[in-house]
């Protein structure tokens, strides 16, 4: 075959998904990318988690689903549960994560027996670096965090842990950053480990656009950690099926149009706190309140409750003033997130600062209201408020290790009616804000155009994997990937 033919070939690729929302959403996205360029993508996951990936298997040729089955049995979970947004308590949550981990022996078994040229795995099935070393092809690790946060995470290594330090100082990054909240310490002895192999990936693919990252930030991590990072989205900016990203919406998406049609630019408020978030009543109560008090209009996504099984509709609703639900639209359950906040009508969202949603506002020009709680969301709303000017902070200062975790404080009505009112009750600060939120979303969607700076990452990328496939580097370059290439040059 001439050389010529040989570029031309396409590249094989298998994408690894973690099953949770916030990552199995956004790497089936990008996956998207490499497939509607005539390469050939397979994504390996579950049964029940493959029907949600069903329309982007129909719509995009090149494509295709591979399944393993989930050992639901084995770990002690039901039938068909098998992601972590299904389940809402740690129990569950780790049964899902157990089970997750006994995926190996099959996904192994499917990779070797006909190898891909490149793994595309979340950085939670750290495993999968091994298999990549075994078959020498390389792997690129997602974790659908930004490149901002994975820094500060970086500069905080070994140095805040539970409730030891106050509010600690991120250091030696481009900007001087305080955090609001300590992190967990189980959080970081968890993530820790699985950042150390994600670094010895080929590279990393970060869900988002190099401009929101900056220059500064791409430039600190590749010079501090010596990996390579490509920006390739946003992810909800490239999907094709934004009404039925992740799983069916419990609203029917034109009901939810036509509502916010009929409202004024900029004057609804869209509360929605992810996948994992679950508050307790009384939180819920605050946030209404709150809500109430400033007098916006509002579109709540409240995940479905699972009350006991006594509790009437009334006891389950009890977190809710009376006529609450008149003033807004509560949707309880999945909301079709990036098609809301694409409305004009929305001014502002109230978040809990997920990467995704994060990105996902930004890419719409919608200014945030921050309330992170837990994984690195506190870390994002670092990069919203005080970095990008895209956000106020609602004032959160408790870090969870998950989302439905024992809360000790509660965020009080009225800080939340603060900082909505900072946002939609207009003023020179909100119109700063604004402004600012909308030049990002312009420069999110040059990013994914032709010639945008994510096209050109891409590009950069496919054509680094045919030259690795097409002259593949010795025994050295595995060595280096995994021991790391300081060890090779001592
Ligand atoms: N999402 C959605 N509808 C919902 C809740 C979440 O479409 O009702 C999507 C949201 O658009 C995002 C993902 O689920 O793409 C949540 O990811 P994020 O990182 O924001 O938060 P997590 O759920 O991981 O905490």
């Amino acid at each position: 075959m001439s050389a010529l033919n040989l570029e031309e070939r396409p590249l094989k690729l298998h994408f690894i998904p973690y099953p949770a929302a916030g990552h199995m959403i956004p790497l089936c996205d990008i996956a998207t990318l490499f497939a509607s360029r005539g390469h050939h993508v397979t994504i390996i996951t579950t049964p029940s988690n493959a029907q949600t990936l069903l329309p982007l298997q129909n719509s995009i040729p090149h494509l295709h689903l591979h399944t393993v089955l989930f050992p639901s049995r084995q770990v002690g979970l039901p039938p068909g549960v098998e992601n972590l947004s299904s389940v809402n308590d740690l129990h569950n949550s780790c049964r899902v994560h157990h089970a997750t981990m006994l995926l190996r022996t099959p996904i192994a078994q499917f990779v070797e027996r006909d190898p891909p040229d490149c793994i595309v795995a979340d950085f939670l099935f750290p495993w999968v670096d091994d298999v990549a070393n075994k078959l020498r092809i390389p792997r690129l690790a997602f974790n659908g965090f930004s490149l901002f946060t994975i820094c500060a995470m970086e500069s905080l290594r070994g140095r805040a842990h539970g409730s030891e330090y106050v509010s600690p100082v991120v250091r030696g990054l481009p900007h001087r950053i305080t955090m609001n909240a300590t992190p967990p310490k189980e959080l970081t002895e968890f993530i820790e480990p699985l950042l150390e192999t994600e670094m010895k990936s080929h590279g990393l693919i970060v869900n988002n656009f190099a401009e929101l990252d900056g220059e500064e930030y791409i430039h600190h991590y590749e010079k501090t950690t010596g990996h390579r990072a490509w920006h390739l989205g946003p992810a909800s900016l490239i999907c094709r099926t934004a009404h039925e990203r992740g799983q069916k919406s419990a609203v029917d998406v034109h009901h939810c149009l036509s509502w916010l049609n009929s409202k004024r630019d900029n004057s609804v408020l869209y509360i929605c706190f992810g996948s994992l978030c679950h508050f307790p009543d009384k939180q819920l109560y605050e946030i209404a309140s709150g809500v109430e008090a400033s007098g916006h209009e509002f579109i709540w996504v409240v995940p479905e409750k699972k009350g006991k099984e006594e509790e009437s509709e009334e006891e389950k609703e009890k977190w809710m003033p009376k006529g609450f639900e008149k003033k807004g639209m509560i949707i309880r359950g999945w909301a079709p997130q990036v098609v809301i906040l694409g409305h004009p009508a929305i001014g502002a969202f109230l978040t809990h600062c997920g990467w995704n949603s994060t990105v996902e506002a930004v890419s719409a020009g919608v200014p945030m209201i921050t309330w992170p709680v837990h994984d690195e969301q506190f870390y994002n709303e670092k990069l919203i408020t005080e970095v990008r000017g895209i956000g106020v902070e609602v004032g959160a200062e408790e870090w969870s290790l998950i989302g439905y975790a024992e809360r000790s404080r509660l965020v009080g009505r009225d800080r939340i009616e603060k900082a909505v009112g900072r946002l939609m009750d207009g003023g020179d600060e909100a119109a700063r804000i604004r402004r600012c939120a909308r030049e990002y979303a312009k420069e999110a969607a040059q990013a994914v155009q032709e010639g945008g700076s994510s096209q050109k990452n891409l590009t950069a990328l496919i054509d680094d994997l045919k030259h690795l496939r097409d002259h593949p580097p010795g025994h050295f370059f595995f060595l280096s990937q995994t021991f790391g290439a300081g060890a090779i040059c001592k």
